[in-house]
Order: C-alpha cells, then sequence, then structure tokens
C-alpha cells in the first residue's frame, strides 16, 4: 500500500509498505477520509512533539478491514473515526481523568503511522462507530472533540459576547459551538476574506479584517484561535475586567508571550489554554449527526496521498480559497 512519510522537518516524501494487520486489540482500517491540520504543518516543520520518521495524519476515518483476537466493539465493513490520543489509562492522570495529560501518551499520525496511508491500524479503544455519517464529516471528529473540550473550559454563559480570533476550519467548530452556548453576539477577527466570508456563513454577527476594529475590554470570553503569537500577545486586551481568554490555537513550540502583567491582575481576567480533548469524541459524532455542526462547507480541497505536500502548502500560503484539505488515501 501507499503511505506518506515524512522523513525528517521538510522532508515528505510517498512511500511503499506493508499494509498494518491489527494486534490483538487492535482494528485495521481503510482510510477513506484525512484531514489535513494545522498540526500536521507544525509536524511538518519540525515544531511539534514527536519524532521522525512519521506518517502523518490525526484527523481520519474509514472503513473496518480487519479486527485483532480479543476485540468486542467492531465488525469488518463497520465506518469509524479515530480518536488520535491514545492514553494509557494506567499513569497517575489517566486515573484522574486527565487522558490527555497521560504519561505515557501516543498519537495516530504525532508517535503513531496515522492516516496518510491507505490502511492504519489503531487500537479499538481509540475507534469510534460514526454511523452513516459521511467519511468527510467524520474525518472532523477530531478537531471537534478538541473545540468542545476547548468550550467546555471557557464556560461561555446564556447571552455572553464572544469574540474568536482567527477563523479557519477550527475557528469555525468554535464559532458554531459559541451559538450552541447561547451566545448572543459572536465577533470574528479574520483578515482572509475567503474565510471571513465562510465565518458569515457559519453565524458570525460581526466579521472584523483588522484588530483594531476589535472593542476593549469589551468581551466576555475571547477566544484565541490562531496561534500566532502577537496576536495571542494582544488576546488579553479585548476582554471585559472579569472575562475569560482561551489561548486555543496551537502556537509554535519554545516561543515566549508577552502579556500585561498589570492588565491581567487588574482586571482579574481569566487565562485559559486548551490542549486536545478529554473523551468529547462522542460528542463530536453526535453534533455532527444532529446537524448543530455543520462542516460540509469547511472543506475545500479533496486530494489524493500523492498530493499532501501540495496540501500542506496551500495552508502555509493562506491562500483565500484555501479551507480545509481532505487527503483520500484511497482514491
Ligand atoms: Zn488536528
Ligand atoms: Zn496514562
Amino acid at each position: 500500500m501507499k503511505c506518506s512519510i515524512i522523513q525528517k522537518p521538510r522532508q515528505l516524501s510517498l512511500a511503499e509498505r506493508e499494509i498494518p494487520q491489527p494486534g490483538r486489540n487492535e482494528i485495521q482500517i481503510k482510510v477513506m477520509a484525512s484531514g489535513i491540520c494545522g498540526t500536521d504543518l507544525h509536524i511538518f516543520n519540525g515544531e511539534y512533539l514527536g519524532s521522525y520518521p512519521v506518517i502523518p495524519g490525526h484527523e481520519f476515518s474509514g472503513v473496518v478491514t480487519a479486527v485483532g483476537d480479543e476485540t468486542q466493539r467492531f465488525k469488518v465493513g463497520e465506518r469509524v473515526a479515530v480518536e488520535p490520543n491514545i492514553a494509557c489509562d494506567n499513569c497517575s492522570n489517566c486515573l484522574n481523568n486527565r487522558q490527555n495529560f497521560c504519561d505515557n501518551w501516543q498519537a495516530v499520525g504525532v508517535t503513531l503511522p496515522g492516516g496518510m496511508e491507505q490502511y492504519v491500524v489503531a487500537p479499538e479503544k481509540a475507534a469510534f462507530d460514526i454511523g452513516e455519517l459521511p467519511f468527510e464529516q467524520a474525518a472532523f471528529m477530531e478537531p471537534l472533540s478538541c473545540a468542545v473540550h476547548g468550550i467546555e473550559r471557557a464556560r461561555i454563559g446564556l447571552a455572553d459576547r464572544v469574540a474568536i480570533l482567527g477563523a479557519g476550519p477550527v475557528g469555525n467548530l468554535l464559532l458554531q459551538l459559541a451559538r450552541s452556548q447561547g451566545a448572543a453576539q459572536v465577533t470574528v477577527l479574520e483578515n482572509n476574506p475567503g474565510r471571513a466570508e465562510l465565518a458569515r456563513q457559519m453565524g458570525a454577527d460581526v466579521v472584523v479584517n483588522r484588530l483594531e476594529d476589535l472593542q476593549q475590554a469589551y468581551y466576555d470570553v475571547v477566544i484565541e484561535a490562531t496561534g500566532v503569537i502577537p496576536l495571542m500577545n494582544r488576546s488579553i486586551d479585548f476582554a471585559r475586567k472579569g472575562g475569560t481568554i482561551l489561548l486555543f490555537g496551537v502556537p509554535p513550540s519554545g516561543r515566549n508571550l508577552e502579556l500585561d502583567a498589570f492588565k491581567i491582575f487588574q482586571s482579574e481576567l481569566r487565562l485559559l489554554s486548551s490542549y486536545t480533548s478529554v473523551r468529547n469524541s462522542h460528542q463530536a459524532i453526535h453534533l455532527l449527526q444532529s446537524g448543530q455542526v455543520k462542516v460540509e462547507a469547511l472543506i475545500s480541497h479533496r486530494l489524493p496521498l500523492e498530493e499532501l505536500e501540495k496540501g500542506l502548502e496551500m495552508i502555509e500560503k493562506h491562500d483565500p480559497q484555501v479551507k480545509k484539505v481532505i487527503i483520500v488515501p484511497n482514491h
């Protein structure tokens, strides 16, 4: 079968390898849709966790094609999506329901072979039944579960005013969740015209393209969804006194923030971050199945496995036409 391997930072190649066979507690999945994420770009650029070589892809869905002897929930032919973070369930963090901080953390597509190949194996406990949900939509289970975790942490209240910095695919998921939490007004900052238009379609009340157009000390909740350091530095300026800032976007590793310490002190700001998810996949699937979160309009391109590098470059260049890029390994 074909797979796409990042040999080392900035070096990607297409290769052939044996189809992996499932271990006792694993299932084998024929990958039907595999989303490219900003995190993949960080991995490609050598700015994230994990080691090389790695087969990326942590947002994917497919069909079960083989099951290990000790698996229980799945049969060949069933449709699944994978929660990529694999927790050991036996360290002090896991035993305290903090699986996202597992001491023995592994992740499909980060430390283990991911969905940018034709067949992948994953532990049965990481797989979720997607029913009739289209594969492309089910590939959003992972980013949506991260957005659900972030929104739960931010505790948006009924009638809150929310600002979201960045309307990439994840910003648009956060936007829809903020709405469903009862926000009275959602303002989105986005200077890419294609993404700004998308945010309007997805329910933003106000879309601005310059930081200066956001109101100072005004919003109940500010969600930073770009991971761009200068924007993260400014994110505290827009929260009201006693308001919340959620740092959601993934910044490059090894960089520092510069925040107005006195402002944080004087305004009793709640400054939060959000890291991956904690068993939010069921919620994500239900939100997709019910249509409460819509993702079809977030997809702009479908590419074969051979064009993964092109897809990464398209995302890196911020082309206004580029939204979510889905790789179809079994094209
Ligand atoms: Zn991702
Ligand atoms: Zn653990």
